[in-house]
């Protein structure tokens, strides 16, 4: 027992990885593509580059990200970390759809953008999973269309949950970094570094704009710094055009100023799922 084993339980040997077809996507951390696992299941990989990753600590604490497990939550399935010379991977589900962000383009140039029954389910497919992780009491700290992968043309899972805390600081989460998610982030992160499952609440008000407005950019026209200032003074973005006002009104609740004010995941999930049921029975 334990002879040859590695120390870490979701360890896969690099071995048994083979790569197939085209990279499937391009990160910030890394490059995304599809490979087969033991000549069997196929995965998605994400290979971190090493210097924007706090290895270590991951490897550590990383653990309990793989014990979440839900419907709405792209399944990790184990890390190869050997040898330490070659960039650390990650094994996740595989979903062929991509990025939400990416998938709301693409209907939207279609001419065959999504209907407020299609935008409000999948709303409400999100706040399932991050009702979820705020049970279990995990941060997301990046909740945004980008890290919405699409299973199918009808569902939607959460990736990258818990992610970013692993992000060496000075890579990402400095404040004057072009990559740090400014728009998606919470006044309290924004001036007092504080995350919370209420600054994920913030966030999800924003992915519900970015739904509503077929992959629109929040505080459109606006910098970084420019968006830095409104969001530190309160300016919130408008009602989307064609927006259904229940839904306007539930992102206003989420950019409520004082966290404690903003409704929890708990009491999203019914509100969102029942807006949802009232647009598809219309
Ligand atoms: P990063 O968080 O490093 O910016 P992402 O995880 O967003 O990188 O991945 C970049 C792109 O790769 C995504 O936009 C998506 O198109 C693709 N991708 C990522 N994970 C998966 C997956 N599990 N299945 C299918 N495509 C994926």
């Amino acid at each position: 027992e334990g002879v040859g084993r590695t120390e870490n339980p979701w360890e896969v040997d690099r071995g048994c990885l083979q790569e197939v077809g085209e990279t499937l996507g391009e990160g910030q951390f890394g490059r995304v593509y599809k490979a087969y696992w033991n000549t069997s299941i196929l995965v998605a990989v994400k290979a971190i580059k090493d210097d924007c990753m706090k290895r270590t600590e991951f490897l550590r604490e990383g653990e309990t990200m793989r014990r979440l497990r839900h419907p709405r939550l792209v399944k990790l399935y184990g890390v190869v970390s050997k040898p330490e010379s070659q960039p650390l991977l990650l094994l996740t589900e595989l979903l062929p759809g991509g990025s939400l962000l990416h998938h709301l383009h693409a209907l939207n140039s279609k001419g065959t953008p999504h209907s407020h029954g299609v935008l409000a389910k999948m709303g409400a497919q999100v706040a399932s999973g991050m009702a979820y992780l705020e049970s279990e009491k995990v941060i997301h700290r990046d909740l945004a269309a980008r890290n919405i992968l699409v299973a199918d043309n009808l569902s939607v899972k959460i990736a990258d949950f818990g992610l970013a805390r692993f992000i060496k600081d000075d890579f990402y989460l400095r404040r004057s970094n072009v990559k740090f998610p400014v728009k998606w982030t919470s006044p309290e992160s924004l001036v007092h570094n504080i995350y919370t499952s209420k600054s994920d609440v913030w966030s999800f008000g924003i992915l519900l704009y970015e739904l509503f407005t077929h992959g629109g950019s929040p505080y459109t026209g606006l910098s970084n710094k420019e968006a830095r200032h409104s969001i530190q003074d309160g300016e919130l973005n408008r009602c989307p055009p064609d927006c259904p006002p229940t839904v306007y009104s539930m992102m206003l609740d989420c950019w409520r100023a004082n966290p404690t004010d903003r409704p929890s995941f708990s009491i999203i999930l019914p509100t969102i799922t029942s807006i949802s049921d009232s647009f598809i029975t219309q």
